[in-house]
């Protein structure tokens, strides 16, 4: 385990609320970092639905999915948060009081006053493709996603799916891997257009391979593949030479180790009284999809109003000394100092 990174604030999870609410902490000089398990900030809004058209953010008659989460990127920017992407939040330890001590799968360990769980449904989980054996090969051979591409390069590589995840790493791994084939149940794909069509002069071009059908088991020993058992949709079988299978059919949510730190649950749900958006344990907050309280709606919305009170309430944590004196972001030119425009 490394030397634990000491922050006022943990923030679990990188969504749209968790990162409003690094905005909302960082004007009362709270600092915080942010764990997540993808490998990139947004949550749902850049992992379900990036290019779809969200209409009810106050103030913006349309943004996209991604386009929120570029924003929210650069509207946090003076504060300087740290990332940590690709790790899960696994341990939760009271150490103080206040004091939390927070590990992830990664070895990471967190020591913070106050943790802010923004975990949305929870972790996303890929859902795994129904061939024989599978289990065997993941983590060696098999991915359900791509963290490093230089462990693809030269290599035979099967790619299974007709989403963007599937097209567009067809399109990124293409160039390094030895040989790429795209495998989908049907001719026709979910993915963006363009991408489709840039697949397809590939194939045409000579440059890779698709075949229609799907995936029915797989060669290899040891964890290591060597094929992939292929049946079109004529129900003929032929092998697929392949050292690396990457299986894009979609994620799920759990809620996954949040519901191991002996926080009140209620269906899956953390329940937090409405004035700070606090759970059961003093000191830890949840704010976003992960909570629940009468009248809540799963709105974006709604969880950046839960990540602004939660604020006040933590500053409580943080800073037992200080007094807070309520400021608007128009008026106080110490708030405009912190946002870089004074
Ligand atoms: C198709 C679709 C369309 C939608 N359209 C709208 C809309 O138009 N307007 C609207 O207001 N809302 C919409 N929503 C809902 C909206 O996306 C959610 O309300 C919002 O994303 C919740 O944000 P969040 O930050 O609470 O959680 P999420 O966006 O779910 O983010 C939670 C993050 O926490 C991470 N995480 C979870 N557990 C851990 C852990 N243990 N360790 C580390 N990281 C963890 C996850 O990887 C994830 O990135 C839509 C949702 C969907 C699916």
């Amino acid at each position: 385990m490394s030397e634990a990174i000491k922050t006022d604030v943990l923030i679990i999870g990188a969504g749209p609320c968790g990162l409003f609410a690094v905005f909302e902490l960082g004007l009362l000089d709270i600092r915080a970092h942010l764990v997540d398990i993808l490998d990139k900030p947004g949550g749902q809004c850049a992992e379900l639905y990036p290019e779809k058209p969200i209409y009810d953010i106050p103030g913006v008659p349309m943004v996209t999915g991604h386009g929120l989460t570029e924003a929210l990127m650069e509207q946090i920017k003076p504060f300087n948060p740290s990332f940590h992407f690709g790790e899960m939040v696994n341990t939760l330890e009271k150490i103080g009081d206040p004091g939390f001590r927070v590990t992830t799968d990664a070895g990471k360990v967190f020591e913070c006053k106050v943790v802010v769980i923004a975990a949305g449904g929870g972790s996303f989980q890929p859902k795994r493709p129904p061939v024989p054996g599978i289990e065997a090969y993941e983590g060696t051979s098999v991915f359900y996603a791509v963290r490093q591409m230089d462990r693809f390069r030269d290599k035979n590589i099967v790619i299974v799916g007709g989403g963007d995840s599937a097209l567009d790493w067809t399109l990124n791994l293409h160039p390094l891997a030895k040989r790429v084939t795209l495998v989908h149940r049907r001719d026709d794909f979910r993915a963006a257009p363009h991408s489709v069509e840039q697949m397809r002069a590939l194939v045409a071009s000579g440059k890779m391979d698709l075949r229609i059908g799907q995936v029915t088991g797989l060669e290899g020993a040891g964890g290591v593949l060597s094929a992939a058992t292929f049946k079109g949709n004529d129900n003929a079988v032929s092998t697929i030479p392949c050292e690396m299978m990457l299986p894009f059919f979609g994620l799920t949510m759990k809620l996954g180790p949040v519901a191991d730190w002996g926080i009140a649950l209620e269906h899956n749900l953390i329940p937090v009284e409405t004035s700070g958006f606090e759970t059961s344990m003093p000191g830890i907050f949840a704010i976003g999809d992960i909570n629940t309280y009468p009248g809540k709606i799963k709105l974006i919305l709604c969880g950046f109003h839960e990540g602004a009170l939660m604020a006040q309430k933590a500053h409580r944590y943080v800073y037992p000394e200080k007094r807070l004196v309520f400021q608007y972001t128009t008026s106080s030119s110490s708030l405009q100092k912190k946002l870089g425009v004074n």
